[in-house]
């Protein structure tokens, strides 16, 4: 992957484009906003506090939320944005036009950004885990690839299940295949018929390879964990898992 060398610092410019606000001196853009995550919020909510303290949080909502939902984490000034919206207890969708208008004040800096998103344990069932879905890692290819080249943004992910904390990521080569710009004369496919075509390949290798992981084939959850992330691996998706 791509990075760009050094530190990455916010202008004040970009911070009040980043906090919706107006930033003098050396006060803090981020402080005026509220300090308890919340689910269920409208996409663009801002909350202020550190990253450690709202994983604490997100921990709390992932075990006890009815819901899936979203959120960043912006480094550099604490700030953390809810970017999902049409929430159900199995889905969560991210409002990319709402971020990238959100980061785009921030392009000519660069930012890295965290991706956040809960699968509700209250809610699903007991007897499985819930690694990051097939249609996860879809979406932070394509989330990954929208916003280097519209933000100059690097994202890392992560998904926390109520018992610890999955993060994942996929390479610019994985991201590479999913992107084809051109016409594949061998098969007589268009760029977006490959694109489609590449997606549905990914979702049954998942379907057939790590799903079945999830549930039984191991007799511990520790098992099940060590062989869904081995699988999920084997797709070509760099995974690990922390517990809580
Ligand atoms: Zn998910």
């Amino acid at each position: 992957m791509t990075r760009s060398s050094g530190v990455l610092l916010f202008t004040f410019a970009a911070v009040a484009a980043l906090t919706g606000g107006t930033t003098t001196g050396t006060g803090n853009a981020g402080a005026a906003y509220p300090t308890a995550l919340r689910s269920g919020a409208p996409v663009g909510r801002r909350y202020y506090c550190s990253r450690s303290e709202g994983e604490r949080q997100l921990r709390n909502l992932a075990a006890n939320s009815d819901t899936e939902d979203a959120w960043i984490f912006l480094e550099t000034c604490s700030l953390w944005v809810d970017v999902g919206e049409k929430e159900t207890p199995s889905s969560v969708t991210i409002d990319m036009s709402f971020l990238t208008s959100l980061l785009g004040g921030a392009r000519q800096e660069g930012v890295r950004l965290s991706l956040f998103h809960i699968h509700p344990r209250s809610v699903l069932a007991k007897d499985r885990i819930y690694p990051p879905a097939a249609n996860d890692i879809y979406c932070l290819v394509n989330l990954k690839h929208i916003l280097r080249e519209k933000c100059n943004a690097q994202v890392t992910a992560y998904v926390l299940d109520g018992e610890g904390v999955w993060n994942y990521d996929v390479t610019e080569q994985f991201e590479s295949s999913f992107f084809r710009s051109e016409h594949d004369w061998r098969t007589s496919l268009s760029a977006s018929e490959l694109m489609r075509q590449r997606y549905a390949d990914f979702m049954m290798d998942y379907c057939t390879l790590v799903e079945p992981a999830t549930l039984h084939a191991a007799p511990s959850r520790e098992e099940r964990i060590d062989a869904c992330i081995q699988r999920i691996r084997a797709l070509g998706v760099s995974v690990s898992y922390i517990p809580q």
